[in-house]
């Protein structure tokens, strides 16, 4: 590109507005605000290659390409305009875009992890200084994390009352409206090709059950959630810790990506209620973890590595590359357990309840890092998020805020007969086990040879026996947890 000086930002120039986690042209308030008053819109997306943002995993590059590709074409069939694909670092690349263009805007929506509020505080500075307006916008959240207090003036460290001081300020903003017409500007400066970024795997191409669970994009995501209104937020209250139903909205990678805002689905579900009546609470709470994730990371920037709690520092892990390797695949000889994880390997996606019982395996009965389990659950989530995982393993690990006890450990048999009773999600990703009755869907070595036998299953060759026994890694996790400061309470249950 020609250089011009930073300086020469125009007032009549056109407006950059800058895609990153709000991949939609709907309730895009950065989009609304650039093409404001008719003015000319270059929209850009920047893969940024400086090693200040922690790099996305493999399921989320996947997920990239397909949103921006669904994007790239949503600009050009609804407004005529070319997604402008840069790589680099951001600052020096809006800069020079601004001096090609004579840009007299930049517009974004906000991110809310401590690297990317660093990063884009200094970039709104640079441009600023060089007279160019920068407008940014929430369009990620229903309430932004410096917005809701205690009476005090503090931020909250427990969900009921963060959610119910969030509420009561009577419910989120509407979302912003879509801009009905986007004006193109001539000058734009050609950018690089998606199909170079190697987003997709190649050798080999493990993302075959991404590609048959999933539709990325805009579209997608309302089709999902129009679905789940539809079939599943009736009974969701019921439904949702049943990972052998299609209970929940799996909404949250196309949130992550902001392909949906929520307050788009926020007013979705309010209408639906308005005209069918129905409770959407419960379901409208989880929106309210999301937020309050967003809440501890703004707060708590370290959460991603440091416990909440300090007295977890002193916690005795212990480090087994074996055993985080069998968990990692699926090979703990414990059925639920195991078949989250084949379901995440496949589909890039585990239920919540799963999740919460494949998390609690890991860091209570094989003692490994809460870290460990949040690393692999980075790579290979469609819906990885700095927030929502750090927050959700550390409230499993009970290292965090509000979080589940520790000495609550959660037993995977008990949990697979109340939650899988008919034994069908196990089945469905551990077909080997397909022909074991009921009774023994979640515990195999309890079965009997001649049921093993008539189940075709050998215990060591088609499925794993369990890596540790329950009783005795309860024991052991109990233990550990004794040597602690105890902040967290008397250890007691199971469940
Ligand atoms: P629904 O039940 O339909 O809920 C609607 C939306 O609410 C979700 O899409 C999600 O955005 C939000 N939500 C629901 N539950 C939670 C929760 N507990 N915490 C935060 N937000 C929630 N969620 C992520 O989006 N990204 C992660 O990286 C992530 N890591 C997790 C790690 C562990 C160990 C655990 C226990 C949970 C994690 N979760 C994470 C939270 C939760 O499991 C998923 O959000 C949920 O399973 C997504 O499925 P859904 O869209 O069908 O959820």
């Amino acid at each position: 590109m020609p250089s011009r000086p930073l300086t020469a930002a125009t007032t009549t120039g056109p407006a950059i507005v800058w895609f990153r986690q709000d991949l939609r042209l709907a309730d895009n308030p950065a989009l609304v605000a650039a093409a404001s008053g008719g003015r000319p819109v270059i929209p850009v997306f920047i893969r940024d290659t400086t090693d200040r943002l922690r790099p996305m995993g493999g399921a989320s590059r996947w997920w990239l390409h397909h949103a921006l590709a669904a994007l790239r074409d949503a600009l050009k069939r609804r407004h005529g305009l070319d997604l402008l694909l840069l790589s680099g670092d951001p600052a020096t690349l809006l800069a020079d875009l601004v001096r090609h263009t004579g840009a007299a805007a930049v517009c974004w929506n906000r991110l809310y992890e401590p690297a990317a509020i660093h990063r884009d505080t200094a970039i709104r500075s640079l441009l600023k200084e060089a007279g160019v307006t920068v407008e940014t916008c929430n369009a990620g959240l229903l309430y932004e994390p410096w917005t809701v207090q205690t009476r005090a003036g503090g931020w909250f460290r427990v969900f009921t009352p963060f959610w119910r001081a969030c509420l009561a300020g009577g419910g989120p903003a509407a979302p912003a409206p879509a801009p009905k017409h986007v004006a193109i500007w001539d000058g734009q400066p050609e950018g690089e090709q998606l199909e170079d970024w190697a987003l997709l795997p190649q050798q080999p191409d493990w993302a075959g059950g991404l590609r048959e669970s999933w539709q990325p994009g805009e579209a997608g995501a309302a089709a999902r959630l129009a679905a789940f209104l539809d079939a599943a937020l009736a009974g969701y209250a019921d439904g949702r810790d049943r990972p052998d139903r299609e209970a929940t909205s799996r909404l949250s990678p196309h949130l992550h990506f902001g392909e949906i805002g929520p307050r788009q689905v926020w007013q979705a579900v309010q209408m639906h209620v308005a005209q069918h009546g129905g409770d959407a609470a419960k379901f409208l709470a989880e929106l309210g973890w999301r937020e309050f994730s967003h809440h501890l990371l703004y707060h708590f920037p370290d959460l991603p590595q440091r416990n909440f709690r300090d007295s977890f520092d002193a916690f005795p892990w212990q480090e087994d590359a074996g055993l985080l390797r069998s968990w990692q695949r699926g090979r703990t000889g414990y059925p639920l357990v195991d078949a989250g994880l084949r379901e995440l390997w496949a589909t890039g996606w585990m239920h919540n309840r799963v999740r919460m019982i494949a998390a609690s395996f890991l860091v209570k009965h094989l003692r490994l890092h809460w870290r460990e389990g949040e690393a692999w659950f980075w790579d290979t989530l469609v819906d990885a998020d700095a927030a929502s995982n750090a927050a959700s393993w550390q409230w499993v690990a009970g290292s965090g805020a509000d979080a589940a006890p520790y000495f609550r450990i959660f037993n995977p048999v008990v949990q697979g007969e109340r939650f899988d009773p008919a034994g069908s999600y196990v089945r469905r990703w551990l077909p080997q086990l397909e022909k074991l009755p009921d009774k023994f869907i979640h515990k195999p070595w309890a079965a009997p040879a001649a049921v093993l036998r008539d189940a075709g299953v050998t215990l060591g060759r088609d499925y794993p026996a369990p890596i540790v026994d329950h009783d005795r890694a309860r024991k052991a996790a109990l233990a550990a947890f004794a040597t602690l400061r105890n902040d967290a309470g008397e250890a007691t249950g199971e469940s």
